[in-house]
């Protein structure tokens, strides 16, 4: 952005001073053009009247001097004298615009190139009392020699000119970014903005990176009280088994039940580590390369059977069915998608209870005939650790955070969820592709 500015700086410095040196030149001329065809009718006008009383044209000569070429011709257009050349041997001047304006009306001006380049001829004629034509002209610089001639000092001011342009830019383009640079030490120190030398355009954008950050760091404390809570209850419960049996209180089978239990939570504990290292996985990957075309029907298809049995054991029964569909994806994310809806299915079931997983185009719904979902509560089960009744989820061995690991892949893959939801009746959980 710095360099962006100072080179914008830095052109405009140089484009204004190249246009300014353009605009000096033209008035320049612009002028310096006037002047001169002002002192040349002046110039006609002391020749005429002194020509007035010699009335003789050799005696013309007396007047031309090194600037000025005198020049008097008939109203036929033949030259009767030229200061610069021989009148005989010149061209009728008839169709010399000053020369017919002059008979026409009195006066007439023109301007030509020289044949020497570079050079511009200003005429004026003036027609006298016997009828000839009395005409003065000059040479000047045309406009394309005097640019040619300050060449050289134009270079030099356009070199200046860079220089200081450089200068100027980086020195501006410096203090311009000077407050944005501040903004990091600004967002650290949580200072108050109004003592800042922020611009107001960007305060907005300070108070909404605050603000996502306050955001940020309270679910992160938030989340590492719910995981150090999470953690702590299941080793609780191992280290008082653990003492029990260590006392020698437990005996015999006891010793095998509290066994059985330290088992159970440690697998407890495990899943749930996994489950919050998966989280953290699933949050440090930004994009995806949804490359892969992946067959719903076969990932729901691939699920029914990997949890077949656990669903067998209490007796209810799964079914695929739909047209089914590809999309495109990370087949084994999708497959931990569609196993943690179909989980939680089975988990929170009626005995002999039915799960459907339909798939039609784009879309994945897994429905069941479960305890179903209080509406207020809707909203809230993709957030970590959210659990509607906490003692029948642990007593499934649920950790909270299946639902929210949903959310997360199908953001992933561009998805949206929808949740219908009956207390009593069933629960339908769509993945809308
Ligand atoms: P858990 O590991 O507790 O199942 P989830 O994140 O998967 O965590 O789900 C969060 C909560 O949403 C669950 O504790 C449960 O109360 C509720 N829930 C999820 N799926 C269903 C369902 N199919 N039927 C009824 N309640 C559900």
């Amino acid at each position: 952005m710095e360099k962006k500015i100072n080179l914008h700086l830095f052109y405009m410095g140089v484009v204004t001073a190249i246009i300014g040196i353009v605009i000096t030149t033209v008035s320049y001329y612009l002028f310096f053009r006037s002047e001169v065809k002002e002192n040349l009718t002046h110039e006609c006008q002391l020749v005429a009247e002194s020509y007035r009383d010699i009335f003789s044209p050799k005696e013309l000569s007396r007047f031309s001097g090194k600037t000025f070429r005198i020049t008097l011709i008939n109203s036929r257009g033949k030259v009767l004298y030229e200061s610069d050349a021989d009148a005989e041997s010149m061209t009728n001047h008839l169709d010399r615009p000053e020369i017919i304006a002059a008979i026409e009306t009195g006066s007439g001006t023109d301007t030509r190139l020289s044949d020497t380049i570079g050079i511009e001829d200003y005429y004026y004629a003036l027609r006298l009392d016997d009828g000839n034509i009395l005409r003065v002209s000059i040479q000047a610089d045309s406009i394309f020699s005097l640019f040619e001639r300050s060449l050289v000092i134009i270079l030099i001011i356009i070199v200046v000119i860079v220089i200081v342009s450089m200068l100027v830019s980086v020195k501006l383009a410096d203090k311009l970014i000077a407050p944005l640079k501040r903004m990091p030490e600004i967002l650290e120190k949580n200072t108050s903005i109004n003592d800042t030398d922020l611009y107001p355009e960007v305060i907005p954008l300070v108070e909404e990176i605050r603000n996502v950050r306050n955001a940020q760091s309270e679910m992160r404390q938030e989340f590492t009280a719910n995981v150090t809570h999470e953690l702590k209850t299941p080793l609780t419960s191992i280290s008082g088994y653990a003492e029990l049996i260590e006392s020698g209180m437990a005996e015999g089978e006891d010793c095998r039940t509290f066994a059985g239990k330290i088992k159970n939570e440690s697998t407890r504990m495990l899943t749930l580590i996994s489950d919050i290292l998966r989280l953290s996985e699933l949050d440090s990957i930004n994009d995806t390369m949804l490359s892969e075309e992946v067959s719903l029907k076969a990932v729901a298809e691939d699920c029914r059977d990997r949890l077949l049995h656990q669903a067998a054991d209490r007796g209810i029964r799964i079914t695929v069915c739909g047209d089914g569909c590809t999309v495109k994806g990370i087949r084994t994310e999708l497959d931990e998608l569609v196993y943690n809806l179909v989980d939680n299915a089975i988990k929170y079931n009626r005995e002999n209870g039915n799960i459907e997983i339909i798939i039609d185009d784009k879309k994945l719904t897994v429905s069941d005939t479960g305890i179903g979902i209080p509406g207020e509560s809707i909203p809230r089960i993709f957030e970590r650790f959210y659990r509607i009744d906490k003692s029948r989820s642990r007593a499934k061995g649920g950790t909270g955070l299946g639902l929210s690991i949903v959310r997360h892949i199908a953001e992933r893959h561009g998805a949206r969820i929808e949740v219908e939801s009956t207390v009593g009746v069933g629960t339908s959980i769509s993945v809308i592709f």
